[in-house]
């Protein structure tokens, strides 16, 4: 190892330790931290976040990238060194270019645009949120005017969630799924009555009852004691402390089973993802996911392809009747398969199926890009969100607390975040595609329950690379194809004319 590498690597270990640090302090704060902490804690994250910062963009460190790049560009490309000093400079670059007033600016908004979006969900009026809402957008131009060599400003945008992905992609994407999705939810002939999961898993269940069924489930598919944590919280998520330390968390609905069940497995997947990354990777900054998509392709996978699946329906319904029977409402493998793939347009995202959700996710990816483009104004967002949601859904929005105002992520000023949940489908198809290939006898696995091969599949071509190459090119070098809609909309035909959903002509 060269002197320079080395100097590099102590960098990477430094700032892989604050980022952990930053996460456990997120975790510890959903889900330990009494209410008055709040304050304090947010003195102590911006002090870990500045620290961040100062040592992503340090001068020396770019004089260390300059000196690193001639010698990388002799080494093997896919050495995990020579794609070290890739994302480094990729970090650099982008932290160098934001002046810190702008950073201290969208910092602040960020947290008064979330004070502002609470008070006016509360009091279901838009007009509350109007004024920080056009504040987040200016600041998001201002903040894309730092990057130049963008084709188009949401290209900025999105670059941080899902790094490399343009809008010339995605939006001719986006309009073929969404030709596609709006007649297949027309031809589900969906009924006025919204009933999640089609009915299965409603009645009263305690919290701590679910936990052990969820529990129970989650270690069936692979969750470790050794190295995973399962905590309640209110908007779950998967924290990753380090490789071996990976905390999940799900919440309990005393009325709805479903909703802890399929947020443990969704988190499980995130988590399984950060957990499997090459050692070598560790304390490098490549030790993380490398996009949005990616990440939601994990969970997507463990909650939808092989969690709706009929194969584990069958496993788990014997499972749940031994933990939770009062679950079940009754359903066989065959019921509950059924019902889990109930398609019924509905207001909330959050609680939309699998079919419905990728059309919440397309009216917001419409608006952001009006948005950025200066053809619609925040003043006419409101008429544009339920104008949406009735051309796309056929529903009519009933007020903005359940329309527009439902969602937290723009007054964080997270811009070009709503698509990474579509592409984590989209890709979640198209790995199943290249595993089926590989497995072909995994509908058999997963009914017995056997799942370690699936998991070792997942590693050997996902979870292992960490951040090492870009989403584009794992993609590539995964399913052989570049980002594509086919295969999630044949899985989607097909297992919604295999459950009864669509007549099998449609
Ligand atoms: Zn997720």
């Amino acid at each position: 190892m060269t002197p320079e590498v080395a100097a590099l690597r102590a960098r990477m270990a430094e700032l892989s330790d604050l980022h952990g640090i930053s996460m456990l302090l997120f975790w510890d704060q959903q889900t330990m931290m009494p209410a008055a902490g709040a304050a304090a804690r947010a003195e102590r994250s911006a002090t870990i976040a500045l620290a961040i910062h100062a040592r992503e963009s340090d001068p020396e460190l770019g004089a260390l990238l300059d000196a690193l790049e001639p010698w990388a560009a002799g080494e093997d490309p896919d050495s995990d060194d020579v794609r070290l000093v890739y994302w480094a400079r990729r970090d650099f670059e982008k932290s160098v270019r934001v002046p810190a007033e702008l950073t201290a600016e969208i910092s602040k908004a960020n947290a008064l645009g979330q004070q502002a979006w609470q008070e006016a969900r509360a009091a279901n009026d838009f007009g509350r949120f109007r004024d920080a809402l056009a504040r987040q957008i200016e600041l998001r131009h201002r903040y894309v005017a730092c990057f130049d060599g963008h084709e188009h400003p949401y290209d900025a945008l999105l670059d941080d969630f899902e790094p490399g992905l343009t809008t010339a992609e995605l939006r001719p994407l986006f309009a073929e799924l969404r030709d596609a999705l709006v007649p297949i939810v027309a031809a589900a002939g969906a009924s006025d009555h919204v009933v999640r999961n089609g009915g299965a898993f409603l009645g009263r269940f305690g919290a701590d009852a679910q936990r052990i069924a969820v529990l129970d489930v989650l270690e069936g598919i692979g969750f470790d004691p050794d190295f995973m944590r399962l905590d309640p919280t209110v908007h779950p998520f998967a924290a990753a402390i380090a490789p071996d330390d990976i905390r999940l968390t799900t919440k309990y609905d005393e009325q709805d089973f479903a909703v802890a069940l399929y947020c443990g497995l969704h988190e499980f997947g995130h988590g399984l993802y950060q957990a499997r990354v090459d050692r070598s990777l560790f304390r490098t900054t490549l030790d993380d996911p490398v996009s949005l998509g990616v990440h939601e392709s994990q969970s997507r996978l463990w909650e939808n392809v092989i969690g709706r699946s009929r194969p584990f329906c069958a496993w788990l319904v014997p499972r749940l009747a031994a933990r939770l029977p009062a679950a079940l409402n009754g359903l066989d493998a065959e019921g509950l398969y059924r019902a889990v793939n109930t398609v019924q347009p509905s207001l909330i995202r959050t609680e939309a199926d699998e079919t419905t959700y990728n059309l919440h996710i397309i009216l917001r990816f419409e608006l952001e890009l009006a948005l950025t483009e200066g053809t619609l104004v925040v003043d006419d967002l409101p008429d544009a969100w339920d104008e949406g949601m009735q051309r796309l859904l056929g529903v009519e929005v009933t007020g903005p607390a359940e329309g527009v105002l439902q969602d937290v992520h723009w007054s964080a000023g997270h811009l070009g975040y709503f698509p990474t949940y579509t592409l984590g489908n989209l890709l979640a198809a198209q790995l199943w595609v290249r595993l089926q290939d590989d497995l072909p006898d995994v509908d058999e696995l997963l009914e017995r329950g056997d799942f370690g091969r699936v998991r070792e599949w997942l590693r050997e071509h996902v979870h292992r690379h960490g951040r090492k190459f870009p989403p584009r090119e794992l993609v590539r070098r995964v399913t052989r194809s570049d980002l594509t809609i086919d295969p999630f909309l044949r899985y989607l035909r097909e297992k919604l004319t295999d459950s009864g959903v669509l007549a099998p002509t449609a």
